[in-house]
């Protein structure tokens, strides 16, 4: 028999939590959006993202080829809402899309000095955000070998010149060569408590977190944090939130990688303890693929992990994001629709 008071009981719930949901804005700090694998239904997934509150989304580069094509989806997703979901010019009516310029340590193969050249006269022409994602990986057998990573190391230091030169924030993106990446930055002029810049999909340890916080990145906190197993995260996580405060965090969806546990279809719980092999897949599964409507879970996942309740969080985030890519964004004061 249905009890008619806990029925109530139960839309009230559900209302309750959908005007809670509904009261977060969020800035994806990290985005490949761009790739062949949204192709499909990007215009739908864009609708998703706003509907949870995305209001800012930056696509980050990694190949020089494919730079024009997010100038191409950052145009696409802009049409989109001067025409298909309404045309307000209400700032709060979009979703506003953000393009980092940079190459990718993971690609190094197909960088070439002309590269370096053409990214830096891109960088006079079309002012991005920042720059990025540039860094160290070893995380491929091969990108061990001593010529590889020394090239990796001068486009590294060569794009942190970019950045000081134009006095634009960097995405780094570093993977097991962290004591390596740390010793370039102090050695550079770069200085993150100045120009910003995030750690993006931190994946080191306690004192690697502290180190990055301390030259003035955020670190940046992907769908890994989702998985009860990254136990090396979230440890660091908390250690550098406990030393620096919660000011050191951001948050991303690195999509397609780094689905929340929650919202994979089949069990990648091994998989997500280290990052997949970093290639924009563009045979990626699209049940597997994760979308920027899923940054929610991450905020829930650090608000539980870090017992901070989603509602000073999520200002919080919003605000460190801003920090950290020297931006003055305002935080969006009417919940989304
Ligand atoms: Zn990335």
């Amino acid at each position: 028999m249905a009890d008619i008071n806990s029925s109530l009981e139960i839309k009230q719930l559900v209302k309750a939590e959908k005007e809670q949901i509904n009261s977060h804005a969020f800035i994806d700090t990290h985005t490949h959006f761009d790739a062949p694998v949204f192709d499909i239904d990007r215009a739908q997934q864009v609708q998703q993202a706003y509907k949870k509150g995305v209001r800012h989304l930056v696509l980050v580069g990694y190949l020089y080829q494919y730079f024009e094509r997010m100038y191409d989806t950052k145009q696409a997703i802009s049409q989109l809402f001067s025409t298909e979901f309404g045309g307000q010019d209400n700032d709060n009516a979009h979703l506003h899309t953000h393009i980092a310029l940079g190459l990718h340590p993971l690609y190094i193969d197909q960088h070439t000095e002309e590269h370096l050249t053409q990214l830096e006269q891109l960088i006079v022409e079309r002012r991005p955000l920042a720059i990025g994602e540039i860094g160290l990986d070893t995380f491929n057998h091969e990108m061990k070998s001593p010529d590889i990573f020394a090239k990796q190391k001068r486009f590294f230091e060569a794009q942190l010149d970019l950045a000081v030169r134009h006095q634009l924030p960097v995405m780094l993106h570093i993977r097991k060569a962290h004591a390596e990446a740390l010793a370039i930055l102090k050695a550079n002029v770069y200085d993150a408590h100045k120009l910003g810049g995030i750690a993006h999909s931190f994946s080191g340890g306690i004192q690697e977190a502290k180190a990055f916080v301390k030259l003035g990145f955020k670190l940046g906190v992907t769908g890994q944090i989702t998985n009860p197993n990254a136990k090396k995260l979230r440890r660091a996580i908390v250690a550098a939130v406990d030393s620096y405060g919660i000011e050191c965090l951001v948050i991303e969806t690195d999509c397609p990688d780094m689905t929340p546990i929650m919202c994979q279809t089949i069990d990648h719980a091994h998989d997500l303890s280290e990052r997949s092999s970093g290639a924009k897949s563009d045979n990626g599964a699209i049940h597997d693929r994760n979308v920027p409507a899923n940054l929610p879970w991450v905020l829930s996942s650090l608000s539980e992990l870090l017992g901070i309740s989603h509602a000073r969080l999520v200002r919080q985030l919003w605000q460190n994001s801003c920090d950290a890519l020297k931006v003055e964004w305002s935080y969006p004061i009417n919940s989304p629709e």
